[in-house]
């Protein structure tokens, strides 16, 4: 009984740290992106969809998701408490880094094969859908999945502390900047596109996800484009608008380029 109530209140404590997160993240980058309209990147080639869940559908469904999330980083969390998973490491800033990296790396995994998964055709209609809604993403479209896709995305923070024995310190952060890495990766604005976002580098730009939503079959991948360049789902233009960006192509300037689309139809 005193074991549930403390996973219960642990769950309660992630979800509103994840909330305040969610709001407060969501809409500093809003205020942010406001400022620098002529770097927002919707609709570059030549597609420009709107949405067709409004902003207010997008955290409704995020309240329900993120509870399932909340979920997740609780129950890897109290695991590693009550002694079921691997011993965590004694933390030390070396244990922390690497163990967050390692991570880092292992998630974009699990994220990739689960995104595959999930855009199967039974699949999609029943799970994922409803996230693709969000034709042109927003801050809010960060957590606007079903609750079952988000829990099976989420679910790596229940599995984590079974093949890694990282500090919870570091599980702790690496959700915070998986929250924060994603509200960036929706916002539609591209401020930072350099040469590590491109080939050769596996690193990303916001334009990644972007183009996942705006095309559908490309980009599966959150944190690197490593599985999308091995299984040959990263889109085709995805590097040279990249290295425009990079050059100081201002991304109303790349709006004016012809489609070249790998879509089927969402
Ligand atoms: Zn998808
Ligand atoms: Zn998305």
């Amino acid at each position: 009984m005193l074991q549930a109530l403390t996973f219960l209140g642990l769950w309660a404590l992630v979800y509103a740290v994840l909330l305040l997160v969610y709001f407060t993240v969501g809409w500093a980058l809003l205020r942010i992106n406001r400022r620098y309209p002529e770097r927002q990147i919707h609709g570059l080639n030549g597609r420009d969809r709107r949405s067709r869940m409004s902003a207010g559908e997008e955290i409704r469904q995020s309240l329900k998701a993120l509870a399932a999330t909340a979920f997740c980083t609780a129950g890897g969390l109290y695991m590693q408490h009550l002694g079921w998973t691997q011993t965590p490491l004694a933390m030390t800033p070396v244990s922390l880094l690497w163990t967050f990296a390692v991570a880092v790396v292992l998630q974009d995994a699990w994220l990739y094969f689960q995104h595959r998964l999930m855009h199967m055709k039974p699949l999609y209609r029943r799970f994922h859908r409803r996230h693709h809604l969000s034709v042109a993403p927003s801050v809010w479209s960060n957590n606007a999945f079903t609750v079952t896709d988000a829990f099976l995305i989420q679910a790596f923070f229940l599995v984590l502390p079974f093949i890694l024995p990282i500090p919870p310190l570091a599980l702790i952060g690496m959700r915070l900047f998986d929250e924060v890495r994603g509200l960036i990766g929706h916002a539609g604005h591209e401020h930072f596109a350099g040469r590590l976002a491109r080939a050769p580098w596996p690193f990303i730009a916001v334009l990644h996800h972007e183009q996942h939503h705006q095309y559908f079959d490309v980009n599966f991948g959150n944190q690197f484009s490593f599985w999308d360049r091995i299984c040959g789902t990263l889109h085709p233009s995805y590097d040279r608008l990249v290295m425009a960006l990079e050059k100081g192509v201002a991304p109303a300037d790349l709006r004016a380029e012809p489609a070249k689309s790998a879509e089927h139809s969402a």
